[in-house]
């Protein structure tokens, strides 16, 4: 079971989907549904769309619900003349918590780098917000054995010059490539494996101390039927969720994650 030290938190990936009318009416499901229990036992955050935070953020507050929002990236750069980018202070200023920075689209299709990874990190601490650092191998990676090495050498370029006190409570979602949109899971175990290579890495860059606070989570084609046995795994913390969470009665199943088959 995870480790009751780190609160396990589900967080839905939206990608390029649900305009902010969408996500109103699925933000009016979950809070129908969601009881204080759900939200005492599993963080739950998603990641909409840049276009549908303000709608997001209104709901939330009106109804004062514990869901709470993520951006999908955030610019390295504070202002300026960066056409087509959002600076964490204007994230910030729409109450969003977490950054999620290095998701593999992002870095396939937008030639994000492990440098460019490390500045959206810092950026994101500079405004208050929480990197969630999506790291992981492709199946080019996985099938040369070298998963481990490559998927911690990324831990390590995100969080070149990071101080101890801001990764403790940061987020690292392990995400093999191979398993994002193709319903292949990684096996618990091979989940685990790398959750707890993880954070023997951070506990060897930082401190037991440190590596002990971060959550890290798994995804990868997560749904109801898979997520408990997942969830079991004492390093896995949560989930990072993609197409599963497109639909807010399966996104509520995985929430309920102890209660699945
Ligand atoms: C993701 O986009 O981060 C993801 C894990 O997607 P999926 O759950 O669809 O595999």
């Amino acid at each position: 079971m995870t480790n009751e030290k780190r609160q396990p938190v589900m967080a839905g990936n939206w990608k390029m989907n649900m305009n902010h009318l969408e996500a109103i009416g699925y933000l009016n499901k979950m809070a129908f549904s969601l009881i204080d229990a759900d939200y005492a036992r599993t963080e739950v955050a998603i990641f909409p769309p840049f276009t549908d935070i303000r709608s997001v953020q209104t709901v939330i507050d009106a109804d004062h619900l514990s869901i709470v929002y993520g951006a999908q990236d955030i610019s390295a750069h504070d202002s300026g003349a960066y056409t087509g980018e959002i600076s964490g202070s204007m994230l910030k200023k729409l109450r969003v918590k977490y950054a999620l920075i290095g998701h593999s689209e992002r870095r396939a299709y937008h030639h994000e780098t492990d440098e460019s990874v490390n500045a959206k990190v810092k950026a994101a601490i500079k405004n208050d917000l929480v990197p969630m650092i999506a790291v992981g191998e492709t199946l080019d990676i996985k099938q040369a054995g070298n998963a481990v090495e490559h998927t911690l050498s990324q831990v390590q370029a995100a969080l070149k010059d990071v101080r101890s006190n801001y990764v403790g409570e940061l987020v690292i979602a392990y995400e093999p490539v191979w398993a994002i949109g193709t319903g292949e899971v990684a096996t618990p175990q091979d989940a685990q494996d790398m959750s707890m290579a993880i954070r023997q890495k951070v506990a060897k860059l930082y401190s037991q101390d440190v590596a002990e606070k971060v959550r890290i989570l798994y995804g990868g084609s997560v749904k109801a039927g898979n997520v408990k046995s997942i969830m079991e795994q004492p390093d896995v913390d949560g989930a990072l969720i993609g197409g599963a969470a497109l639909d807010p009665d399966e996104f509520l199943r995985i929430i309920r994650w102890p209660d699945q088959p």
